[in-house]
């Protein structure tokens, strides 16, 4: 890490660069800021730093749309998996093991921070439990990882009641202290299999929401019409509370197993009322359609959902890999569609999340990373190991030549 460069209130000109679409880039990174792509003759003057990016590609720093810092086994002895495919079982599993193996939420949180920052992840949103059993120890620890990591990696942290809210008694307080908090989110979780009661469910989560001012983002494996009802039911709530572009379904899963007339009134429906979807393209599943989402105007953005994780313990932190699994589940196998899949990791997720001043813009943040690749598409398929990290204009990780 010593030969990172910080211009330390200067600038921080990237010359040798490629864009997206490999044409030639030069960067200048002031104040935070992408100031401007002209070439510079001042390089070597005092507070101008140079970096010779050797034609790597230039794109802005990765997003990890949905993950969960609080629970995995990142830098842990081996844990046998041994839970079974039912969600209720797992999530009972769950509970138990982080009792019984006294994880660490914010040790954990840091590990799986430090594997995003290294493969070019600058901004990472996180659901993190909130039960009567763990209460608020897993949004605490998660703070503090967030500010362990506060100028290399923005954390959004979603408060989620992983176990439910109606069938717990005392989780909406919970939910309420953890944003009092800290936290940036109000999460929610399957409002008819879990809480069994879907109206009261998003009722509350809305509820939450609206008088927080935060944005909503709800885990929704809920199968078939039950999915879709839950869709319809966020999509009203998200017109009557003015939260258009605010509202995340994550999974969705029903959008993979519905009618054909069915899934094209109910996306037509998001795309009105602003809802967006997440996909980490899980195999096994049902999952939605990315060009289908796309073209009916949703927003879509993709999560690794977990890295070594407890309910599933694939993943390698590298949000280019998780995209990979996602274009393959959707049959992309063209150039110019891997290459525009990087927008599901990039400027697609911002626009979901509403992530501010993202872009490979000037008056955009400064957050980049710099991949050496021939094409995108080559990235996505050969994913580079060589990956220069900049954030706020400062290199924080990897090692320049
Ligand atoms: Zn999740």
């Amino acid at each position: 890490m010593s030969d990172l460069i910080d211009p330390k209130g200067g600038a921080l000109v990237i010359a040798n660069a490629r864009t997206p679409n490999g044409m030639p880039l030069d960067l200048c990174l002031e104040g935070g800021l992408i100031s401007s792509f002209a070439p510079r003759d001042d390089q070597g003057s005092p507070g101008v730093e140079r970096l010779d990016a050797g034609g790597r590609i230039a794109l802005p720093g990765l997003i990890e749309a949905h993950t969960h810092l609080d629970k995995n086994f990142i830098g842990l002895p081996w844990v046998r998996n041994e839970t079974t495919s039912v969600r209720a079982e797992r999530i009972v599993n769950e509970r138990r093991l982080k009792r019984e193996l006294g994880v660490d939420a914010g040790l954990q949180a840091e590990r799986q921070l430090a594997l995003a920052l290294a493969h070019g992840t600058t901004h990472v949103r996180s659901h993190v439990d909130v039960d009567p059993e763990v209460g608020l120890e897993s949004i605490k620890g998660v703070i503090a990882a967030r500010e362990a990591f506060r100028g290399r990696v923005d954390v959004e942290i979603v408060a989620f009641p992983q176990s439910g809210c109606l069938v717990w008694p005392g989780v909406a307080a919970l939910m309420e202290e953890a944003l009092r908090l800290g936290a940036d989110v109000v999460g929610g979780i399957d409002p008819g299999t879990i809480d069994r009661d879907p109206v009261a469910h998003l009722d509350l989560v809305f509820g939450l929401a609206a008088r927080h001012g935060k944005p909503v983002d709800i885990h929704l494996h809920e199968p078939d019409e039950l999915g879709a009802f839950c869709l319809e039911l966020m999509a009203e709530r998200t017109r009557a509370l003015g939260m258009q572009g605010r509202v995340m379904a994550s999974h969705a899963y029903c959008l993979g197993a519905l009618p054909e007339k069915r899934l094209a009134t109910l996306l037509d429906t998001m795309a009105q009322a602003g809802v967006a979807v997440m996909t980490a393209g899980p195999p096994g599943m049902p999952a939605p359609s990315v060009q289908r989402l796309r073209a009916a105007g949703v927003g879509v953005c993709v999560g690794t959902d977990a890295v070594r994780g407890f309910f599933v313990p694939y993943g390698s932190g590298d949000m280019i890999e998780r995209l990979a699994r996602v274009t393959e589940r959707n049959g992309m196998s063209r150039d110019e569609d891997l290459e525009a899949a990087f927008g599901l990791i990039t400027t697609e997720s911002a626009a979901a999340l509403g992530v501010p001043d993202y872009g490979l813009h000037v008056g955009a943040k400064a957050d980049l990373v710099l991949l050496e690749a021939e094409t995108l598409a080559q990235a996505l398929i050969e994913p580079p190991r060589d990956r220069i990290v900049i954030k706020g204009g400062a290199i924080v990780a990897g090692t320049p030549a």
